[in-house]
């Protein structure tokens, strides 16, 4: 490969970090396994979002407190403390300027802090909310992009059908329970996009995501770019197929490992093969 043929790179703009403390305004249930939270206030005001992974720290408050501790910020880096929030990431579904509202789309899997706060949310309740720190932003001038998800990163992969240019072909694979779960996306893309059913198999142990990607017929011509994100563990062998048996460049693959079965709070930057963590 030459310089000149070099695929783009991610590049990482940053934001003013800043901590809100939010008002819950809406709660839909978008489908039987996730809850659309909008939230809404002046504190929104200058709040940054730009690519399709932009997500953000929601910051829970401890058993028995009303309000989450709140984070230490200074010169827009979140500071070691005493007491610490409890955080767990969330993607930044929509942002509506105009009228100061975010919305979070959050999974209802049955445990853990966030899951069991999204079960009970209803408007008028506060929730605390850190960044986005940053955006990963990708020059989206490949040829073809294969996206693909389980329900945890589907906001990223509307995002992205929304953000990516008008015509360019996508093929795109989707992880959920079963046709209940499926969701309609907004895009102007030529996007073929499948949805794979898991039925009774719990969350993050099936292999039908691998089995897509090494079934998809990929364009053989032209730069592509492949993202992928879910369960950390079962993800392992598909960033391996696209870099050691696709062949693709490290710069042409971003697989993250969103939640990882049997971990609390997975670190998704502790995966050090995510390369453009
Ligand atoms: C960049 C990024 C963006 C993300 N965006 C979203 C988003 O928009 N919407 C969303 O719902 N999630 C999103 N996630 C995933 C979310 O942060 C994790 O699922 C998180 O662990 C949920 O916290 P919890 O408190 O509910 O569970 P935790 O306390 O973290 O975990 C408790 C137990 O539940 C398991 N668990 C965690 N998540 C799931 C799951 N989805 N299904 C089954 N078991 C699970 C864990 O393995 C653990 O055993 C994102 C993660 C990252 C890194």
């Amino acid at each position: 490969m030459t310089v000149d043929t070099l695929p783009p790179r991610m590049r990482i703009v940053r934001h003013p970090l800043k901590y809100r403390l939010l008002e819950v305004r809406k709660v839909d249930r978008i489908t039987p396994s996730t809850v659309r939270v909008t939230f809404g206030g002046e504190e929104l005001e200058g709040f940054c979002e730009q690519a399709p992974t932009d997500h953000v720290k929601l910051c829970f408050a401890e058993d028995g407190a009303e309000l989450p501790v709140e984070p230490v910020v200074v010169n827009d880096t979140w500071m070691d403390a005493p007491v610490e929030p409890i955080t767990r990431d969330y993607t930044v579904r929509h942002y509506r300027r105009d009228t100061r509202e975010l919305d979070v789309d959050m999974v209802l899997h049955g445990r853990g802090v966030a899951s069991s706060w999204a079960e009970r949310a209803e408007p008028g309740m506060r929730l605390g909310v850190l960044g986005p720190r940053g955006s990963e932003v990708l020059p989206m001038v490949h040829d073809w992009y294969l996206l693909a998800a389980e329900e945890t990163a589907l906001p990223a992969l509307a995002r992205w059908l929304e953000k990516l240019p008008a015509g360019v072909r996508v093929i795109a694979f989707a992880e959920v329970a079963g046709p209940e779960d499926e969701q309609e996306f907004r895009t102007a893309t030529d996007l073929t996009m499948t949805w794979l059913h898991r039925g009774s198999a719990p969350a993050g142990t099936t292999d039908l995501l691998e089995r897509a990607i090494r079934a998809a017929e990929l364009p053989a011509d032209g730069l592509g770019f492949a993202w992928v994100a879910g369960e950390a563990t079962s993800l392992k062998p598909v960033r391996r197929y696209l870099r050691r048996e696709l062949g693709l460049a490290k710069e042409q693959v971003d697989v993250d490992g969103y939640w990882k079965r049997g971990v609390e709070n997975h670190d998704h930057h502790e995966d050090e093969e995510h390369e453009h963590a």
